[in-house]
């Protein structure tokens, strides 16, 4: 099973993205995560990705495809894989069908996450990522058992540099231009399912089950 999930950043992508994975036994692949761990590694692909990711940009195309592209060749990939944060780009979206085509194969689900702007704005600013392992919590919605300590690995949780307000909205202005337009891309396949990502994470969870079966 093979799954993209669509929404605007802070939708709840990632939240609902790990527990499908868990559910159904297939790797949640992130290409936000890949990035940021290679940050923190301090890789010469981090420096480059953090030029871009700290105005609110996306990093170019050529560069994420190549990553995602070797990640979905991996071994733990074979029975499917839920896509988180890509494809953010019609080109983008091009060269994975073309990808998966030359292997017979096809994105199964596009499942857009649909919350007004509103919202996000406000849900950004209440994340908080763990600097070690990158799970995520929200300080009212989804709160860690100890306040600033990651559930998962005990290390600290902070506020992403990229969820500061200003650039929340530079964000979301990409989003619109660049990312929504998968949308219709998505729909022209008959692959297309939209939840309402307003709800509580459960419900939202809940609803995706039901179309995955
Ligand atoms: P994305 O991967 O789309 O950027 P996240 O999954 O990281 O979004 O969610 C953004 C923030 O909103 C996080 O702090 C997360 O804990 C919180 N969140 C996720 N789903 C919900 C929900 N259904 N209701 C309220 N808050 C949520
Ligand atoms: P995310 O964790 O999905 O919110 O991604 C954080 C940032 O990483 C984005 O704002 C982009 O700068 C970059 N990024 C992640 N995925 C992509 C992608 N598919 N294309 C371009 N940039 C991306």
């Amino acid at each position: 099973m093979k799954i993209v999930m669509l929404g605007a950043p802070g939708a709840g992508k990632g939240t609902q993205a790990k527990m499908i994975a868990e559910k159904y036994g297939i790797p949640h692949v992130s290409t936000g995560d890949i990035f940021r761990a290679n940050i923190k590694n301090k890789t010469e692909l981090g420096a480059e990705a953090k030029k871009y990711m700290d105005q609110g940009l996306l990093v170019p195309d050529e560069l994420t495809v190549r990553i995602l592209l070797d990640r979905v060749a991996k071994d733990d990939c074979g029975r499917g894989y839920v896509l988180d944060g890509f494809p953010r780009t019609i080109p983008q979206a091009e060269v994975l069908e073309e990808a998966l085509g030359k292997q017979g194969e096809k994105i199964d689900y596009a499942i857009d996450v649909e919350v007004p702007d509103e919202n996000i704005i406000r849900r950004m600013g209440g994340r908080r990522a763990c600097v070690s392992c990158g799970a995520t919590y929200h300080i009212e919605h989804i709160p860690s058992k100890k306040e600033g300590i990651c559930d998962s690995c005990g290390e600290k949780l902070v506020l992403r540099d990229d969820d500061k307000p200003e650039t929340v909205k530079s964000r979301l202005d990409v989003y619109h231009a660049q990312t929504q337009p998968l949308i219709d891309f998505y729909s022209a396949r008959g692959v297309l399912k939209t939840v309402d990502g307003t709800r509580d994470s459960k419900d939202v969870f809940a609803a995706i089950v039901n179309i995955l079966g």
